[in-house]
């Protein structure tokens, strides 16, 4: 059987059962064959290695709480309701006919998204 490993550039910190520090670790990809089959840690302090994740003692990581489930909730509004719908699909000018579609005031051939000053919004 051959092993092989390769140097992952992950970093994380452990609290080394050889050397007793607070060191960072090195992920090693560990493969058999060609086939990736788990992933080793090695003390970056006295390389100490472990064999798996669960036997690497990790300290564990605080993640900085910077926003509040609050502040997931509340998407920001670019766009209010009237800014909807504002185009030439939903005009009340836009004639519809089998050749295209045309502006009924200024008589000229219009897409469906163009924007223009005699929008008037079309009776649901
Ligand atoms: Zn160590």
């Amino acid at each position: 059987m051959c092993e092989k490993t390769e140097v992952a550039v992950r970093q994380l910190e452990i609290k080394c059962s050889g050397c007793g520090e607070i060191a960072m670790a090195r992920a090693e990809a560990v493969y058999e064959g060609f086939k990736r089959v788990g992933e080793a840690y090695v003390c970056m302090s006295c390389g100490m290695r472990y064999a798996s994740a669960e036997e690497t003692p990790f300290v564990a990581q605080k993640r900085p709480n910077v926003f509040t489930e609050a502040d997931r909730d509340a998407a920001p509004q670019v766009f209010d309701a009237s800014d909807r719908q504002h185009c030439c699909a939903w005009c009340r000018h836009m004639v519809l006919n089998p050749f295209g579609q045309r502006c009924g005031v200024m008589n000229r051939f219009t897409e469906a998204t163009d924007v223009c000053g005699d929008f008037e919004k079309r009776p649901e």
